[in-house]
């Protein structure tokens, strides 16, 4: 974990890398924006680790590094997370190490985290830069979620509850500069983009 002071210093120095946050409800379609970004600029996104189990398309090592609770909470032990939030009865985390060591590369890093997960990452590095990206409803996060067919109607209604929820965090939380509402895939895309090169 980084100390305040040497985190600093990772932001401000000349050449040092800029690190963004990317967070939104699911169902916001976030990681297909970033996905999509991530493609069409020069930045490296962390991997996060999570307990939840696998899905159908995801591989592990680049979606997320799936680990069991055990071993979740000895890397909480051992103080190898940035961040790291249960969500969903589920633990989410970022990796410390790669973060910091792309940042000392210079290069830009994207974390796609959660709000409660964000908020830690802002007070550590005061200049990340939050985007809160919206789906144009709640109507239309709830048939994404459904969509999916990941989950029973009581995690999406979780999931979309929490969506309601994590959105007002973020509107009243003014690291997250830039909102991006996910109307219109391309156009998003391109604020994305455009945000990520600034
Ligand atoms: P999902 O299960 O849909 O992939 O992700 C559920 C939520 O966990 C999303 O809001 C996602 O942004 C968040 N999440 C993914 N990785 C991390 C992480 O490393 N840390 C935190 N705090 N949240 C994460």
């Amino acid at each position: 974990m980084f100390a305040v002071g040497e985190a600093d210093t990772v932001m401000s120095g000349n050449g040092k890398g800029k690190l963004f946050v990317v967070s939104g409800p699911s169902g916001s379609g976030k990681s297909t924006l970033c996905r999509e970004a991530i493609k069409r600029t020069n930045v490296k996104v962390s991997v996060s680790a999570t307990t939840r189990g696998q899905g159908k398309n995801e591989v592990d090592g680049r979606d997320y590094y799936f680990l069991s609770r055990a071993e979740f909470e000895a890397k909480i032990a051992a103080d190898e997370f940035l961040e790291y939030a249960e969500v969903f009865g589920n633990y989410y985390g970022t990796p410390a190490e790669p973060v910091k060591e792309m940042l000392g590369q210079g290069q830009t890093v994207i974390l796609e985290i959660d709000v409660q997960g964000a908020t830690q990452v802002f007070e550590k590095f005061g200049a990340a830069m939050g985007i809160l990206v919206l789906a144009p409803s709640a109507e239309e996060i709830k048939k994404r979620l459904a969509g999916r067919g990941r989950d029973d109607e009581e995690t999406i209604q979780k999931r979309l509850a929490k969506a309601l929820w994590e959105i007002e965090q973020a509107k009243n939380n003014k690291h997250y500069r830039y909102t991006i509402v996910n109307d219109d895939v391309e156009r998003a895309i391109d604020e994305m983009v455009t945000i990520f090169n600034k």
